[in-house]
């Protein structure tokens, strides 16, 4: 039998496999709400429940031979190694009482798609390698930006715009910034942008708010020496919300501009990850236009962005019009699961003349003709997944009105538990509520209020009931990018319903009770 060639699964075996996956897959979304949110498993503890080396992975299964054993004796394996090893492991991002980070909600929609995807093993990284993959993604992504109101510059059909599926928002950001380098080092040799300094010393422009995926990009970019680079990257002070101050953006670029530094990115973030403060969009436009900044500017909605499919939330995403990217992710709020990150640029050139090298084994007619788009330049890898089809799936399954629907549902019960928090003395909702995120903190002040609502936060999240993170709250305070700290409360998660945030709140509730007896 050892020398048998591979055998490959039966398309009669996938079927019933298949079917009992996602049996399994169901049945975990109906019981995932009792159990608990937070992973109660210690370090190395699903390790310790896994084989030592792969031989005693082997003579564990008696399955040497892998399916040679026999299909459903390893496959029932390990189906029950996902219950009693792999399950226990779990922090349950889908549980109705998750409330951690920011959401990553999913549907069933969107995870047929991944498999569709998996299963037509497509890999998109030139048209020619799926003309579909590309042309669907292309249509998604405007079909998108037009349900979003996004400018009409982002659409692919514009004279210079389109947009890309990135894996993540991080990548988006770094995607921008080396399409700002490149953009800007060319202006600078040709001298459009009045110098002709050779190799400039960069500057990137942030607000102390801004996630740590733009310091991130400038790391890998070469921009910023390490983390702690305040030379290369400016973080701009916000006000006592959270947001940007336009006007120490202006002054921090007009002062490097003098100082022979370049300017060259910008990102103005929609939606804080602390807090979801709106950066001023249209004010930072006006500031950059009043300093004559001739580089890039970038939105970071990664959260915020699912908001756009409500006209009313359309006041939020004011300004875009002054961006040469804007991005948000569907696999946080928009019920695609992860990695989705929907990236437009009015730019487009910009981002392919930064990213595209075409070795000989690439070459084809349709590229060389110009007249098709080849993803791969347009992101960091070569490779890439049919990730449209999940999207596609996710917009006819629910449809403007069910898309929309889910967006309001989660406002509408962060708005709730608002006025809990608010009709209770003993806690303060220390900035204000922008969208489906409400910060709130045992009322005090000093070190000893802030260990008592980290305390809080880790008997409730012990506790196995619901799961939430926590923040330092921005400082308006000049030279201070953080002040006190305060519980995060995010409510998008695809089961979540009135009831499990009624109980989350008597759970908090009871859990500051008991802190408080002595
Ligand atoms: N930008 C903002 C505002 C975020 O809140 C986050 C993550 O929460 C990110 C970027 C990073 O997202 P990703 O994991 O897609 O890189």
């Amino acid at each position: 039998m050892a020398d048998e060639p591979a055998r490959q699964m039966t398309p009669d075996e996938f079927r019933a496999l298949g079917r009992r996956m996602v049996d399994w897959i169901a049945d975990y979304w109906e019981r995932v709400g009792a159990l608990p949110v937070l992973s109660q498993a210690r370090p190395g503890e699903t390790a310790d429940n896994l084989p030592n080396s792969v031989s005693e992975l082997f003579a564990r299964d008696a399955s040497e031979q892998g399916v040679h054993a026999g299909t459903e004796r390893v496959w029932d394996s390990i189906f029950r190694d996902l219950d009693e090893i792999i399950v226990p492991g779990l922090t349950h991002w889908q549980s109705p009482n998750f409330y951690a980070y920011f959401p990553a909600n999913i549907s069933g929609p969107a995870v047929l798609g991944e498999l569709l995807s998996a299963g037509l093993g497509v890999q998109g990284m030139l048209w020619q390698t799926s003309p579909a993959c590309t042309e669907l993604e292309t249509r998604v992504l405007d079909w998108l930006a037009e349900l979003c109101r996004l400018p009409s510059a982002f659409l692919s059909t514009s004279a210079t715009g389109g947009g890309v599926i990135q894996g993540t928002a991080s990548e988006a950001a770094l995607v921008a910034m080396v399409a700002a380098r490149t953009r800007a080092l060319a202006r600078t040799k040709s001298g459009e942008a009045g110098s002709r300094v050779d190799s400039p010393s960069l500057c990137v422009y942030a607000s102390t708010q801004a996630h740590s995926s733009i310091i991130k990009a400038a790391m890998i970019a070469g921009i910023a020496r390490g983390p702690d680079d305040r030379e290369h990257v400016r973080l701009i002070g916000v006000d006592a919300d959270g947001a940007m101050k336009p006007e120490e953006l202006a002054s921090a670029i007009r002062e490097d501009t003098q100082a022979g530094r370049l300017p060259i990115f910008v990102c103005a973030t929609i939606g804080t990850t602390g807090t979801t403060a709106i950066d001023p969009v249209p004010e930072i436009g006006q500031a950059l236009r009043g300093v004559n900044y001739q580089g890039w500017l970038h939105i970071d909605a990664a959260h915020a962005g699912a908001m756009a499919v409500c006209p009313e939330f359309s006041p939020l995403f004011r300004g875009l019009e002054f961006a040469d990217s804007y991005c948000f992710n569907p696999h946080k709020w928009l019920l695609t699961n992860f990695d989705c990150n929907c990236f437009w640029t009015s730019d487009r050139a910009a981002i392919v003349n930064a990213l595209s090298i075409t070795p000989e084994y690439l070459r084809n007619a349709a590229s060389d003709a110009g007249t098709v788009i080849d993803y791969r330049d347009w992101q960091v890898p070569l490779g890439r997944r049919f990730r449209a089809l999940k999207l596609w799936f996710v917009l006819r399954h629910f449809g403007l009105a069910g898309l929309q629907e889910s967006i309001r549902e989660h406002v509408r019960l962060a708005a709730l538990f608002q006025q809990l928090v608010a009709a209770d003395a003993q806690f303060e909702i220390p900035v204000p509520r922008t969208m489906n995120l409400v910060c709130f903190r045992l009322k005090g002040s000093g070190p000893a209020s802030d260990e008592l609502n980290r305390e809080l936060m880790t008997r409730l999240n012990r506790g196995g009931k619901i799961f939430l993170t926590h923040t330092q709250l921005p400082s308006s305070a000049p030279g201070r990018a953080g002040g006190r700290i305060a519980l995060r409360m995010a409510i998008g998660s695809t089961q979540t319903q009135e009831r499990h945030v009624r109980a989350a709140w008597g759970v908090i509730v009871e859990t500051a009770r008991e802190l408080a007896r002595p």
